[in-house]
């Protein structure tokens, strides 16, 4: 049997749906009628200047902020009432967050321990979420014996070892030098595609957008001024902004 192309993967259902989100801090609206879909298994990038509105809509979909007005829903379901932990979510920011008193593998199993997953379960599933990010040898290290790229991966395996419905990636590459940023974008889009885990990455860094998303929607004010296939961006652009964005206008 001919396997099914990533393409028609993607398209097969809905996991993550914004529909007119409003969220406003101090009258000034972050996010103004944002409207979004995710599919299961791909990979949107959220790309756009500072303050278009990118880690807002990431923080509403994690109930790490409230809305004003829209919806958002996951596998069908109104998410509004319900907090961060009942989401079933992953997520990496910026920083790397991690505890710097426990060992790595104590950081990876930290959200297992939270759900009560017995020692030994909670041991199997962190080094094997370890091995995925490619420190399987580094369970019992500190994590301020990492270095920055070593620390993102480790806080990307911690994301991941709850099995979320959702990863949300925001701008974890950013504090990292070029050359790690590019391994790290490239090791994250392979682990993305092998566990077809749909995934939501926030960034300002067009090259980064276009490499790592099977889809980008590009922000501007609060809104999505437009959103396509990388190629579709490139081929298509719909406004200048879009075209001077994705850098062809330099
Ligand atoms: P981006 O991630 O694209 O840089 P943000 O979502 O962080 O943009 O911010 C969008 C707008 O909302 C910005 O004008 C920002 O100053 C404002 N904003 C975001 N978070 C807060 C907050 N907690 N309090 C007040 N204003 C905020």
């Amino acid at each position: 049997m001919m396997s099914q192309s990533p393409v028609l993967q993607t398209r097969s259902g809905t996991v993550v749906e914004f529909t007119g989100v409003v969220k406003e801090f101090s009258g000034l609206r972050a996010l103004d009628g944002f409207s979004l879909t995710l599919h299961a298994g791909e990979c949107v990038a959220l790309l756009g200047p500072s303050g278009s509105g990118k880690t807002t809509a990431l923080r509403v979909l994690a109930g790490l902020e409230s809305t004003d007005a829209g919806s958002i829903t996951i596998d069908g379901i109104d998410v509004s009432a319900l907090s961060t932990s009942k989401r079933d979510m992953g997520m990496v920011f910026q920083s790397y967050s991690l505890f710097p008193h426990l060992s790595v593998g104590e950081n990876v199993e930290f959200g297992l321990r939270m759900r009560k997953i017995k020692p030994a379960e909670r041991r199997s599933r962190a080094s094997a979420a370890l091995a995925l990010v490619g420190l399987g040898h580094h369970f019992d290290r500190f994590a301020h014996q990492l270095s920055g790229g070593q620390q993102q991966r480790v806080a990307l395996a911690r994301a991941l070892v709850t099995e979320p419905r959702v990863l949300l990636l925001d701008e974890p590459l950013s504090a990292l030098d070029a050359k790690v940023r590019v391994q790290l974008r490239d090791e994250i889009r392979r682990i993305q595609t092998e566990l077809g885990i749909t995934t939501l990455f926030v960034t300002h860094d067009q090259d980064e957008a276009l490499a790592i998303a099977d889809r980008v929607a590009v922000m501007r004010s609060g809104n999505i001024e437009q959103v396509g296939t990388p190629e579709e961006l490139y081929s298509r652009p719909a406004t200048p902004f879009i075209a001077d964005f994705v850098g062809l206008s330099n």
